[in-house]
């Protein structure tokens, strides 16, 4: 058995030499929290945006594409200038900066995510904690650091601030008038996107699991509040079992295995929110092809969630190397937080005229991080065999869905495959290559999570069949060329 941290190492030197990822701007050194997607890790990157655009704009739900720079006014009225905020701490020994919390966390095994600067500082004075870098217990104060890069915009000299946005929650917000004009003035209306989010993270650390750029793929949906405890669907997915892990177990480490209508009577959760919630247990067990026992909803005590989210669930996923289960992605009851602060701060009414009433509307928050995701997807699906490692992506999430290898690189073998490539590139995400040994060529393609190959021999040429290899069972099968397409439809990782 390969232990955690081998396992990351493992991942870590498959992901750089076959281009998955590596560190932005390597020959100088690279820089904390700044990682590149090679081309492999952008495939699936690509293909995880897709899946979540189908699975998640449903009716009158729509992508908007936003800025990354907003004008100072924005985070006034989000409260991010006053509130987006890490506890920051300094060795004086050795001068590295650190996040209190995550000291506390990693020394005592404890949760310290919303505690008080007062907090910290006793729970690191009573403990005697040091710091993780030289072991000096000469530690700073702790204090709170403002987490947005800010930038000015215009020529040397102008004044006018803004920063880079933290999440792309504030567009939608932005555009929440026009779109609600533009769609013809009905709610639920959901505006999702898809971009960049900068956090000047004190601590960039796990790879790309907390990173200072990074990728939000995140559906504000904007409804009527009378209306949270109902749902048109709600008859569809009511029996549905949700993993749950609400603050009452946390104890005993239970996970709750609830019908999504029990959640609703026993946890008080609203259907609006159980029907998001089911959604996203079936994007990750049902598309995703997550393992259910890795998956759970983790809830936020009330001194944990920011203040105006009245529910606040994290899906957490269970990624050994970076040591249980983590965050990977939210649901959040904003409430009218956001359009609330918006109409404020601009003096613009942002109320609707629906269900016969004035008001402003309130927020459910679909919240992923991609790299978090794409992150969990090589750590879950990566294993190590006697002879392989491989990558056991379910098809829709593989970087490359069919290989394509002549046997040999004569007799014509090479002309008839690359004939064969031509017809199922045009469909597929196919490879092909002709270097190397066949038993090779088929670790490779292991190796980046390939889940099909075809080899192109001597029979082809005779009976126009191939080889078609299945990379989990390693089974080989011989299939006629035109029957390829209903093979990969019928086969376990279907295309
Ligand atoms: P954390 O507690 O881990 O800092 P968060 O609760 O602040 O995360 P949110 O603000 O809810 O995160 O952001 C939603 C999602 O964005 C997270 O679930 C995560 O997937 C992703 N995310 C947040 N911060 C980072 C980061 N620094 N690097 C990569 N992904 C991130």
């Amino acid at each position: 058995m390969t232990s955690p941290q081998n396992k990351l190492k493992e991942i870590t030197q498959i992901a750089e030499r076959r281009g998955f990822f590596f560190p932005t701007a390597e020959i100088y050194g690279g820089k904390a929290g700044f990682y590149t997607y090679g081309h492999l890790g952008k495939a699936i990157k690509n293909k995880f945006e897709a899946l979540w655009r189908k699975h998640f704009l449903e009716e009158n739900c729509y992508e908007i594409e936003g800025n990354t720079i907003l004008p100072e006014d924005v985070f006034k009225a989000s409260g991010h200038l006053k509130s987006f905020t890490d506890p920051l701490t300094e060795c004086k020994a050795c001068h590295f900066r650190f996040r209190a919390d995550q000291l506390i966390e990693d020394s005592l095994k404890i949760k310290a995510e919303g505690l008080s600067i007062e907090d910290l500082n006793k729970i690191i004075k009573e403990n005697k904690l040091k710091c993780p870098k030289c072991g000096s217990q000469n530690l700073t104060e702790v204090k709170w650091f403002n987490m947005m890069f800010p930038l000015t915009l215009g020529a040397v000299g102008s004044k006018e601030i803004a920063y880079l946005s933290p999440e792309t929650a504030q567009n939608p917000y932005l555009a929440f008038e026009r779109e609600f004009e533009a769609t013809r003035k009905k709610l639920p209306l959901g505006i999702a996107m898809i971009g960049k989010a900068y956090r000047n993270e004190i601590s960039p650390r796990q790879l790309f699991f907390r990173l200072r750029e990074f990728t939000q793929a995140e559906l504000q949906v904007f409804f009527d509040p009378d209306d949270i405890n109902k749902h048109e669907k709600w008859n569809l997915i009511k029996s549905y079992k949700l993993r749950l892990m609400p603050v009452s177990e946390r104890k005993s480490k239970k996970v709750k295995e609830l019908s999504c209508e029990d959640a609703n009577k026993k946890l008080k959760l609203p259907k609006m929110y159980l029907y998001y919630m089911q959604k996203m247990h079936t994007f990750f067990l049902e598309v995703l092809q997550i393992p259910r026992e890795k998956f759970y909803f983790y809830e936020l005590s009330e001194e944990e969630r920011a203040f105006y989210n009245k529910f606040h669930w994290d899906v957490y996923l269970e990624l050994e190397t970076l040591g249980g289960f983590k965050e990977v992605t939210g649901l959040h009851y904003r409430t009218d937080h956001d359009l609330g602060g918006h109409a404020k701060q601009s003096k613009k009414s942002l109320e609707v005229f629906w269900n016969d009433k004035k008001f402003i509307p309130h927020v459910i928050e679909v919240s992923f991080g991609v790299d978090r995701n794409v992150f969990a997807f090589l750590e879950i699906f990566y294993e190590k065999e006697k002879e392989r490692t491989l990558f056991k992506f379910p098809a829709k999430l593989s970087p490359v869905e069919i290989s394509i290898f002549p046997l040999v690189s004569k007799d014509k073998l090479p002309e008839k495959a690359q004939e064969v490539y031509k017809k199922i590139n045009a469909r597929y995400v196919a490879f092909y290559d002709d270097s190397g040994s066949i038993g090779r060529r088929y670790r490779r393609a292991d190796e980046i999570g390939c889940p099909f190959a075809i080899t192109i021999d001597y029979e082809t040429l005779k009976d126009n069949t191939v080889t078609l290899r299945d990379r989990d069972s390693m089974k080989q099968i011989r299939v006629k060329i035109p029957e390829l397409d209903n093979k990969f439809k019928a086969m376990e990782h279907s295309l």
